[in-house]
């Protein structure tokens, strides 16, 4: 179990703060038992205040893909500051960055930056309306994107391992127009449309989903949902807040051939500073005001500290090899996973697209969020704690993804699989 210090600080921190966590899943209400307290990271290591390493595949639930406290980006930060920390007035930090961005991901015609990726994805649908001026949308079982009131309806993350359905305080009236379809199922999508075809203005996916734990969309699932919105003139939205910058330096659409109409970033792009993005066709783009009807803003947004951060994340990334790398050590990772639970006789499903992860504990295929939801959260739980005891950080929930770095090497790989066969031979 974790340290002193730790629990002292979730004690007072539950006074003051709901839960004592700034997000629900940081409780390890998953997991059971309580929280470390981080005093800081350092490449691929957290150190807690209890003065434990720990190896972290949390990654920060996805933005710190160089690690933590990257030289670069301490440097990035560092500059910026000492030139003033927000201007509420364009900067070049903002174009440096969508240059980039748009460069990476051609169908990013025009863009707009926004804080977190809550609000990239509201935004995008929001958009989406206006420019179909149809009210519905399609969504996916298990996809999270972000909190905004109209997705809290069988969305994954911290609602799918709560257990929760959708969330308290949304009127029923806000998700009418929310339709959900399960993931990695076509054919449930092209019903949707014949029953509701002219009504329909988006559907938004994770093309890797990566909230219900790691899913990848099976062959043609991607396809058939650019072929589908095509023929009943509705956008696709891809939020690619986590795969943007993660499977591939242009995101799951370069990795798969796609081209959405609409794409959400976060995460990457802020190179762990809060920044969220959303673009596309700028026939679509310019209905955002100040172009166009829909109202979008943000007092912080396009923030000089995200975006210098961002810059140096996104210029280390284009190095020759980052991706080679980071294929390689989850791989290793992968298939150290597996072998450990096959030599262990305990069921596994390793589901993994690059560098993010999730081993399921179930013997059945895992496609979708039913299948997913059959993995065994109290088996992850005992790996979960056995793993932290050995200095490995994975993310607390059976239904998230797990991060590798490029701070990571084959040592840290070699660490987390030594101790991944001790944990599931000792305690399966
Ligand atoms: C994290 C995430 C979001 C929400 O981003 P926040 O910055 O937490 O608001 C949206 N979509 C996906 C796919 C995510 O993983």
């Amino acid at each position: 179990m974790n340290g002193e210090r730790s629990q002292q600080l979730f004690a007072e921190a539950q006074k003051l703060l709901v839960g004592g966590v700034s997000s629900p899943v940081r409780a390890f209400g998953a997991v059971g038992g309580t929280p470390l307290f981080i005093a800081r990271g350092s490449g691929a290591k957290l150190y807690d205040v209890d003065g434990r390493e720990l190896i972290d595949y949390l990654g920060s639930w996805g933005p710190l893909i160089l690690g933590h406290a990257h030289p670069r980006i301490v440097a990035a930060l560092k500059k910026a500051s000492e030139q003033g920390t927000s201007y509420g007035a364009p900067s070049e930090h903002e174009l440096e960055l969508a240059r980039l961005i748009c460069k990476a991901m051609p169908s990013l015609e025009l863009l707009r930056f926004v804080n977190s990726g809550t609000e990239a994805t509201m935004s995008a649908l929001r958009l989406a309306r206006a420019y179909t001026r149809r009210p519905k949308i399609i969504k996916f079982a298990g996809g999270y994107h972000g909190h905004a009131d109209l997705l809290l309806v069988q969305a994954g993350s911290g609602l799918m391992t709560l257990g929760l359905p959708g969330s308290a305080g949304v009127p029923q009236e806000t998700v009418k127009e929310t339709l959900v379809a399960p993931y990695n199922d076509a054919k449930a999508v092209r019903r949707l449309f014949e029953e509701f075809s002219d009504t329909i203005a988006a559907v938004i996916v994770e093309p890797v989903a990566g909230n219900m734990g790691v899913v990848p969309p099976t062959s043609d699932f991607l396809q058939d949902l650019r072929r589908l919105t095509q023929k009943y003139g509705a956008l696709l939205i891809f939020d690619e807040v986590i795969t943007g910058f993660r499977v591939a330096y242009s995101g799951a659409q370069q990795l798969y051939g796609i081209k959405p109409d609409l794409t959400c970033l976060g995460k990457i792009i802020g190179g762990g500073l809060p920044v969220g993005a959303y673009g596309g066709r700028a026939e679509i783009m310019r209905l955002v005001a100040p172009l166009g009807p829909v109202y979008q803003a943000g007092t912080l947004s396009g923030n000089p500290l995200a975006m210098a951060a961002g810059v140096a994340t996104l210029t280390e990334l284009a190095r020759p090899g980052t991706y080679e790398h980071l294929e390689r050590l989850s791989g290793q990772l992968a298939q150290g996973l597996s072998a450990a639970a096959r030599e262990a006789e305990v069921p596994l499903q390793i589901k993994r697209v690059g560098s993010m992860l999730t081993p399921f504990f179930t013997a059945e295929p895992v496609t979708d969020y039913a299948s997913a939801q059959r993995a065994d959260p109290k088996r992850y739980a005992r790996f979960f704690w056995g793993l932290l005891e050995h200095g490995v950080y994975p993310p607390p929930s059976q239904f998230e993804a797990w991060f590798v770095s490029l701070a990571h090497t084959d040592k840290e790989i070699t660490q987390t699989l030594v101790a991944a066969r001790e944990v599931l031979r000792t305690a399966p």
